[in-house]
């Protein structure tokens, strides 16, 4: 079966799917986008997705490009072309098409908006799940906003790529201050010795992840104990569990960073727990 993809107003089979060359996403990561996690064919928390969108392009004054419901029935129409019961669900919109020039084109330069979804292998999912990854820590050099969903990936590109490298999958961020700010492509979480569950607070320095606000409800509704605070990778080595939370991979378990093992060196209880626990506190559309 082709896959489709909605571009600028049209479904499109892949290949067909083209955007301009001076798109300037293309031109500048000029953008932001989401993914959704996609589950028995029903979109996993797409108010929040939609939500943070319209945060990220009030951020880049960059306009939305229709009203969230009709954005809605273009993730819905996306996913059903393509038959994805398990997946993710990708949009991705940009300031448009214009003659390449730094400043903003001209008021009325319409978004560019590309919507695509592909089906997830859920059993590997649960087997790396099972198994639990491995993170390696390198130094932040992200701009200062990565609370905005922008398409400039290039540190995550690279710092991903590193992990990949030395036989990891993720990438931890650490700041200039020794403390983890997020994963490459994920949020990064710890469990301490005496059970406290620990992530860092939402600020300009780490997407507020849809996913880690689904696990901050886990927790309260499992009465464990939380503390929305930094932590080092000291703490993180010697910490009874560590995991990772992110729309596509919901909750993965952390079992080495730097090559030393999280505790047992095996998924941990909590991170298990959650992992279960996750689309009973989300929402499906
Ligand atoms: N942090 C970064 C840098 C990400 O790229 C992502 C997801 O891709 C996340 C955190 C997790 O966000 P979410 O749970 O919304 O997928």
């Amino acid at each position: 079966m082709s896959r489709i993809a909605y571009v600028n107003g049209r479904y499109r089979p892949h290949r067909e799917a083209l955007i301009h060359v001076e798109d300037r996403g293309y031109q500048f990561a000029d953008g932001v986008y989401e993914v959704c996690e996609v589950r028995g064919a029903r979109i996993v928390d797409e108010r929040r997705h939609m939500a943070r969108l319209t945060r990220s392009l009030a951020e880049l004054r960059i306009g939305l490009p229709m009203p969230l419901t009709a954005l809605s029935v273009v993730l819905h129409e996306t996913v059903r072309r393509n038959r994805v019961r398990d997946g993710i669900v990708y949009l991705q919109v940009t300031r448009g098409v214009a003659r390449r020039d730094h400043a903003f084109p001209a008021a009325g330069t319409a978004p560019a908006v590309v919507v695509t979804a592909r089906a997830l292998d859920a059993a590997k999912g649960e087997k790396v799940a099972a198994d639990g990854i491995a993170v390696v820590t390198m130094s932040d050099n992200r701009w200062a906003r990565p609370d905005i969903k922008s398409v400039s990936l290039l540190p995550n590109i690279l710092a991903k790529q590193a992990a990949r490298d030395a036989g990891a999958r993720e990438a931890w961020f650490i700041d200039a201050k020794g403390f983890v700010t997020e994963g490459a492509s994920s949020n990064a979480w710890i469990v301490t010795p005496d059970g406290e569950v620990v992530t860092r607070p939402v600020d300009n320095s780490i997407l507020n992840g849809i996913s880690r606000t689904v696990v901050l409800d886990a927790i309260a509704a499992q009465g464990l104990r939380l503390a929305e605070r930094p932590f080092t990778v000291a703490e993180a080595r010697a910490a009874r569990e560590a995991f990772v939370t992110a729309a596509s991979q919901i909750v993965q378990p952390v079992v080495r960073i730097d090559g030393a093992p999280v505790g047992d060196g095996r998924p941990g209880p909590v991170a298990t727990a959650l992992r279960r626990e996750f689309h009973r506190h989300a929402e499906f559309t």
